[in-house]
């Protein structure tokens, strides 16, 4: 450990004085009582000198201050502690803004919670446009509440809407979006961040501390729209409510009376479980950063150079082999696109183009590097075109004679050192690799639909699967961007395993009487984003009835399943995605009501059961089902078992992980 502090200060030639925040021990710069006792010295060093401005800024390339120690933070455990941890803070930041001289932000890099909070504090902020660049409050994404003066601040700067739509969002902006949103007071080139805050600092110490025009507070309207957009949208989080109860309380009040109040609802929420929760998953997803094989493999005696992928084959350009090729093509690989048609092919082209275009019309790609992405995927039917390929990853049928037969076959055209994967969604890689020539290059990538929009990747190892297949497949799922779970091959793996044995209870359950919205209803309540049978609406039912017969074959002994997903397809209800056609609900004019057709597949009549034991029912077999994954080997720990249902199945993250939970409420 260094004992360089981590906020230094000095005064240059024109008087200004400048704090410098530089962790030598971390790439970020984030919030501790360390940190905070060396921005008080420096504050206190330059308030003794006849200095005629002060700059704040970074010397980190991608980092200005990443916000609070979240490791210290989740260690406060009552409302008086954090409440005091509050009020700190708020006094530390407090000397910056009733410094005797002007003081300006100077932010490069990610400015976030108690980052953008200390840059509230100064009197005029100054943000480089570039990439690293990202602003803003994510509190509530964690639990919790700003604490540090944003509550009180932001409405005084950006008025009661901007602010309370920020907060509730929990969003870091691009610093373009940031400037526009009132956040930053100047926008600028990286390489004259420096100048420009130089010159501002100068100019404000001429013409003193800026004023600024009178901004609307939140008002009545504005805040019950935003009560329902929490007690809906947001549902059973705190946070959210405690940000609206707090900004209401202070409408009116002076800022000192606002940070009051502020200090008193952030020590309730940093306090609570949900807070907790959120802390946790925030680092289960932190983890995966340093995510190795190790816990998998023996070490080697040496490091070996992992040798990454360039050239991608995809077999299959359906729903799943357009996404993947899309996701690959945007994250710089070159990509080959296989099917059995040129017309399976064209079309599957033209997904990714849409996919691709979706992404420009979103703001999220310019067109150039759309354009070039398009460009890297090639279209292919003959299987020679991917003998030049890395890795190989096919989608097609899920079938395991179909998949054992490509497999034969590209064994035959590809390099012997090419991987080849499977993006099956539960059936064993050894199984379907049982004809390649190379079993230790198999393994399973199991990408989640849409593509572009689910994170979660799981990492299917065989018996085969030598260590040097898994380390490049885990180096390229991080090139992707995409945060991977490794788990052993075994039938479902976790995620379709365990999600389709709690789809499953959900039928048993309607079929014994419970209507559709009384279970979705129950589970909603209990936090999921839709309950089950809407779930299967969207999978699609024959999906849905498919992987039950996948688990009905696999797990014979356990797996009672309903049949009502095959009476429903024999009926013609395929579920949401089949255009006109319809589930369990309607959705005439994008409203969804129950579908009346249902009545005449159910054997029994109508019955009620509450809510909780409709929960207690559906998690009950979720968690005994993950347990079991468990006991088996498939995962490492449950807290990767945890990380892959809430990535994978949007299972609710302020419960904190199921595995998790159920230890809490003692249900293991
Ligand atoms: P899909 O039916 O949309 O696409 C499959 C494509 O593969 C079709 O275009 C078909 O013509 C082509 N194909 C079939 N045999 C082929 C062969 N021998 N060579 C080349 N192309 C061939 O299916 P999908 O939904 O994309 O699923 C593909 C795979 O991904 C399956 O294993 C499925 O279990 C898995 N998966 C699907 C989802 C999902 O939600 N759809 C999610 C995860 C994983």
């Amino acid at each position: 450990m260094s004992n360089t502090p981590t906020v230094t200060h000095s005064i240059d030639t024109d008087g200004i004085g400048w704090i410098t925040f530089d962790d030598p021990s971390s790439r970020a710069n984030v919030f501790n009582p360390p940190t905070q006792a060396a921005l008080r010295a420096a504050i206190t060093a330059l308030a003794a000198e006849p200095v005629k401005a002060v700059v704040v800024l970074s010397a980190k390339e991608k980092i200005f201050v990443a916000g609070a120690d979240l490791k210290w933070l989740g260690r406060i455990d009552n409302a008086r502690d954090a409440a005091t941890a509050s009020r700190e803070g708020q006094a530390l930041f407090g000397l910056l803004a009733d410094f005797k001289v002007p003081v300006v932000c100077a932010i490069h890099g990610a400015c976030a919670g108690g980052g953008y909070e200390l840059a509230l504090a100064c009197h005029w902020r100054i943000a480089s446009n570039a990439r690293e660049t990202v602003i803003g409050l994510p509190e509530v994404g964690i639990g919790l509440i700003p604490g540090w003066g944003g509550c009180a601040r932001l409405p005084r700067l950006i008025g009661g809407r901007g602010a309370v739509e920020h907060i509730l969002k929990a969003q870091l902006l691009p610093a373009a979006d940031a400037h526009r949103a009132g956040l930053v007071d100047e926008l600028v080139p990286a390489a004259e961040l420096r100048e420009r805050a130089r010159t501002a600092a100068l100019k404000l110490a001429n013409e003193g501390k800026p004023t600024r025009a009178a901004v609307a507070p939140a008002d009545d309207t504005l805040l019950a729209e935003q009560r329902k957009f929490a007690a809906t949208r947001l549902r059973g989080q705190t946070a959210p409510i405690a940000v609206l109860d707090v900004i209401a309380a202070s409408v009116g009040k002076s800022l000192e009376h606002a940070l009051a109040i502020e200090a008193a609802g952030f020590g309730e929420i940093a306090a609570s479980d949900v807070a907790k929760n959120l802390i946790h998953v925030f680092f289960l997803k932190d983890a995966v950063k340093k995510l190795t094989v190790d816990a998998w493999f023996e070490k080697p005696a040496a490091p070996v150079p992992v040798e990454p992928f360039k050239r991608i084959g995809v077999v299959g350009a359906g729903v799943m082999g357009s996404g993947i090729a899309q996701w690959c093509a945007a994250r710089g690989y070159e990509v080959v696109m296989g099917d059995v048609k040129p017309e399976f092919v064209d079309r599957g082209l033209g997904v990714v183009r849409g996919i691709f275009d979706d992404a420009t019309k979103r703001g999220k790609l310019s067109a150039d590097a759309a354009a070039q992405g398009v460009a890297r995927v090639k279209g292919t039917t003959d299987y020679a075109a991917f003998a030049d390929c890395d890795l190989v990853v096919e989608a097609i049928v899920e079938n395991v004679e179909a998949k054992q037969k490509l497999f034969a076959a590209l064994a035959a055209v590809v390099r012997p050192d090419c991987v080849l994967a499977s993006n099956t969604s539960a059936l064993p890689i050894e199984e379907l690799a049982a004809t390649a020539t190379h079993p230790e290059r198999t393994i399973g990538i199991h990408f989640f639909n849409p593509v572009s929009r689910m994170p979660l990747l799981e990492l299917v190892l065989s018996p085969h699967t030598t260590r040097g297949t898994a380390e490049r497949v885990l180096a390229f799922a991080k090139h992707l961007g995409k945060t991977p779970v490794i788990c052993r091959s075994s039938p479902g793996f976790l995620v379709t395993r365990v999600l389709f044995f709690y789809l499953n209870e959900a039928c048993l359950l309607w079929e014994q009487g419970v209507p559709s919205d009384v279970i979705d209803r129950a589970m909603r309540d209990w936090g999921w984003p839709m309950g089950p049978m809407r779930l299967i609406d969207e999978v699609g039912v024959d999906v849905t009835d498919f992987i039950y017969g996948e688990m009905r074959h696999y797990f014979p002994e356990r797996f009672g399943s309903a049949t009502i997903c095959q009476r429903m397809l024999a009926a013609g209800l395929k579920g949401r995605k089949n255009g006109a056609s319809t589930g369990f609900y309607t959705y005439e004019g994008g409203k969804e009501a129950l579908n009346p057709a249902m009545r005449v597949l159910s054997p029994v009549s109508a019955t009620t059961l509450d809510a909780t034991a409709i929960q207690q029912r559906l998690n009950g077999v979720m968690i005994a089902e993950t347990k079991r994954v468990l006991d088996e080997g498939v995962l490492q720990s449950a807290d990767d078992a945890d990380f892959a249902l809430l990535m994978g199945t949007g299972f609710p993250a302020f419960r904190g992980g199921l595995m998790r939970y159920a230890k809490s409420a003692g249900l293991v």
